[in-house]
């Protein structure tokens, strides 16, 4: 059953080998009571401990059924604990915040059997040890007689081969001693039983078999045994591994939290004072998302998305690329006397958007439930006239920009064919919105003002202020192609007298209707102050100048430019100059108006999907004004936020640290439990896994506590806001803020438990079974 080979063992004290055991040579059967007596300090409870598997032996070897442990993995020795051997303590060595029935159950858990099949186990066993009465009570509810039945019940649960009973009535009168030697010689029946006594007596009246041990050596052996050859089934007896499950050590560390629920529950209280604060600026940050959405989304869910017809796509270039771009040009002065020169357009990332006809097919088969309307823009240039007030006529310089929304510095802009949208930014202080397209509005700023070069441009003169029937009423000319262009030889010539085109019945007359200014709840000025026009007019003026000469003329003529004579180049090409002079109708930027921001949203997949598959310099790309202007608010919380999450993020650290720290007393606590978790054949994977299960519960709890804390201090929070902005609910957790919240509180104390949860796992068993 049993060989011990010349074992010796040797303490390490202060750095040098004292010996407890001097090369022990002996042998045990099955079924054999035997009882290892000795003076105090001869080494019986480290021969015990090293027959037990819990101590290692110096050298020699201690063979098992045949088989040699010198080449055991620790998991071979905590199976072997767990499966072969019992163990019995003189000072019981039971856990004291688990009932009699969960102490007996633990060496079960280990092995992993069904919490059914441990019950049935358990319970019988205490009832054979004569415990029926006491299974729910907790150890020290008992006597001591009855904390050593206990132990018994334990150590025989798994009914393991050898018993190891290391001064089991040590503690006991004699009486009880009695009644306990009785127990054990009954169980040595079927098993060996190898007990240290110091009691004579006692070892006499119960045992088969007496050694007799001196400093660290047998002196006698009362019959000792020779074993030839042992050829058990060996393996069965040890390939069992043991398990813990989390469960097991999630509940074992539950019911230890509840032995000190006032310490736990301090503990959760200051861990939940980091998440409180995460979770008061999440609420509040979400709730200042959604007021300014709120605010926002009335106004901004009807800003256009605009294709232009160049957008600079630098938001789009890869930022390691632009800062390798910024750090090759080394940014020095150059001494040389030379002059480079450079492209432009090599240098700034700007995207072309071609508006081909296949775009505007596509644009056309749009749910037209997601728009409002679609405005397009077409490149060409009014020649417009105007009378000065000082009688003369001044041309008036038109905008030939396709994006109505940046055409700043000039004094005549298309605006968007989108009446309601520009009515839900500007209010119309006096008239009415032009419809027709000989009907002008005029634009002031928010102070009712126009630039004087816009006035001098018009031909106005100069004045402090005016009225605004100074303006409506006033009338325009706009020259079409044939009149405004006269050929001469190969080229066309612009007419210069002002005069004769203004008076000419050729003329387009064109006037004011209206007065606009931007709405004071509007988020931004969209249009540019100066005089807009309609659509309307353009459509108009493309179609008398489709057919005049100089477009005649134009079209003839694809190489040359007949307004200078010159060879088209880079800058002017010919689709330029005939979108100049009105020979193309095809639009150049188009602004598409969504009906609520989740259309919008529809919008963008549906213009996404067109470039899918198509090559960058066909691909369309669109700009989301409402995006730029909110975008930027978002900003400016986001950094807010992240500065407060950062400052409750530290209190966060610092209640970590703390449940690492009360981590560590706790494993400082629990050494002895450690200890006889390792001898009922817990791996070290085990013990650290009931610590990591400690915390992870202290973690989940100051996570609940601190985001239910956080919910009950949003509600003063939100009666002050309500005071100051009127706002109810501002303040508001979400759910996945409080799940998330919860997560994190778990994984951070997990990570502080982690190190006082590794130097539980790796105390030395011996060692803890011996501290108090
Ligand atoms: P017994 O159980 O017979 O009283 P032990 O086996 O506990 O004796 O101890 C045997 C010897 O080994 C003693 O001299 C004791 O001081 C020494 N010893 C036991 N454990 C340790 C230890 N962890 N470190 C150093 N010396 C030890
Ligand atoms: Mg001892």
């Amino acid at each position: 059953m049993l060989q011990l080979k010349n074992i010796k063992k040797d303490y390490v004290v202060a750095g040098l080998p004292i010996p407890a055991l001097s090369g022990i040579t002996l042998e045990f059967q099955k079924n054999e009571f035997v009882s290892i007596l000795g003076a105090s300090g001869s080494g019986k409870t480290t021969l015990l401990n090293i027959i037990g598997g819990l101590d290692r032996y110096t050298s020699g070897d201690l063979l098992v059924e045949g088989k040699s442990t010198k080449e055991f993995s620790n998991n071979d020795w905590d199976a072997y604990r767990n499966a072969t051997i019992g163990f019995v303590f003189q000072t019981y060595n039971l856990i004291s915040h688990l009932s009699v029935l969960d102490n007996v159950e633990m060496a079960l858990r280990l092995s992993g059997v069904s919490s059914k099949e441990r019950k049935e186990r358990a319970t019988k066993v205490l009832v054979e040890v004569g415990l029926a009465d006491h299974i729910h009570k907790k150890p020290n509810q008992l006597s001591g007689g009855q904390m050593q039945r206990v132990a018994i019940a334990r150590a025989l649960v798994n009914n393991p081969k050898i018993l190891l009973a290391d001064e089991p009535s040590g503690a006991l009168d004699s009486k009880t001693s009695i009644q306990i030697l009785k127990l054990i010689k009954d169980i040595s029946k079927d098993r060996l039983v190898i007990m240290v006594t110091h009691n004579t007596e006692l070892a006499q009246n119960f045992s088969d078999r007496i050694v007799q041990l001196v400093d660290g050596r047998v002196v006698e052996d009362s019959r000792p045994v020779h074993i030839k050859k042992e050829n058990l089934n060996q393996s069965k007896l040890l390939n069992k591994k043991t398990s813990m499950s989390y469960m097991t050590a999630l509940k074992t560390s539950f019911k230890n939290l509840l032995t000190k629920k006032g310490r736990t529950l301090i503990t959760a209280v200051a861990g939940s004072i980091g998440i409180i604060g995460i979770a008061l600026v999440l609420s509040i940050s979400s709730g200042m998302t959604n007021y300014v959405d709120d605010m926002q989304s009335d106004t901004l869910a009807g800003f256009p998305l605009t294709i232009s017809s160049v957008v600079s796509t630098d938001a789009f270039a890869d930022p390691a690329q632009r800062m390798g771009d910024l750090t090759s040009i080394d940014g020095s002065f150059t001494d040389e006397p030379i002059i480079y020169s450079y492209d432009e357009e090599n240098n700034t990332t700007l995207h072309t958007n071609i508006v081909t006809d296949d775009f505007l097919d596509y644009l056309n088969q749009m749910d037209s439930e997601l728009y409002n309307s679609i405005s397009y823009t077409r490149a060409i240039s009014l020649n417009i006239v105007a009378e000065t007030s000082a009688g003369g006529y001044t041309k008036v310089v038109s905008s030939q920009s396709n994006n109505p929304f940046t055409s700043a510095g000039t004094v005549l802009n298309e605006i968007p064919n989108s009446p309601e949208f520009i009515q839900s930014q500007y209010d119309i202080l006096d008239g009415v919105y032009p419809t027709a397209y000989n009907e002008l509005v005029l634009i002031v700023d928010s102070q009712n003002q126009i630039d004087v070069s816009v006035l001098e441009s018009l031909g106005i003169s100069i004045e402090e202020d005016y009225t605004f029937s100074d303006f409506i009423g006033k009338t325009f000319k706009v020259i079409p192609n044939d009149l405004y262009y006269t050929s001469s030889g190969s080229t066309y010539i612009p007419e210069t007298n002002y005069d004769m085109l203004y008076n000419s019945t050729e003329a387009i007359t064109i006037s004011i209707v209206g007065i606009l200014r931007v709405s004071e709840d509007a988020s931004t000025e969209l249009l540019s102050s100066g005089i807009g026009y309609t659509t309307f007019l353009t459509d108009y003026m493309i179609d008398i100048n489709l057919t005049s000469d100089i477009v005649v003329a134009q079209e003839a003529s694809k190489t040359l430019n007949v307004l200078t004579g010159q060879p088209f180049n880079t800058q002017l090409t010919y689709d330029i100059v005939m979108r100049t002079i009105g020979g193309d109708s095809a639009p150049t930027g188009v602004q598409i108006y969504p009906v609520s921001f989740d259309s919008k949203d529809l919008i963008k997949d549906y213009l996404d999907a067109y470039n899918v598959g198509l090559d960058e310099v066909d691909s369309i790309i669109y700009t989301d004004l409402a995006e730029t202007i909110s975008s930027t608010i978002s900003t400016l919380i986001s950094t807010i936020t992240i500065i407060l999450a950062a400052f409750a993020g530290i209190s966060l650290v610092v209640s970590s640290i703390m449940i690492g720290i009360i981590t560590y007393v706790s494993v400082i606590e629990r050494t002895k439990e450690i200890g006889i978790m390792r001898s009922l054949g817990a791996r070290k994977k085990d013990i650290s896994r009931i610590f990591n299960a400690e915390t992870v519960l202290i973690g989940f709890t100051s996570g609940v506590l601190g985001v239910l804390i956080a919910m009950v201090l949003n509600i003063p929070l939100n009666m002050i806001i309500n005071g100051l902005i009127g706002v109810t609910g501002f303040s508001t957790l979400t759910l996945t803020s409080s799940l998330s919240l919860i997560v994190l509180s778990t994984i951070l104390t997990l990570v502080a438990g982690l190190i006082p949860s590794g130097i539980a796992a790796r105390k030395d068993p011996v060692v803890a079974l011996r501290t108090e």
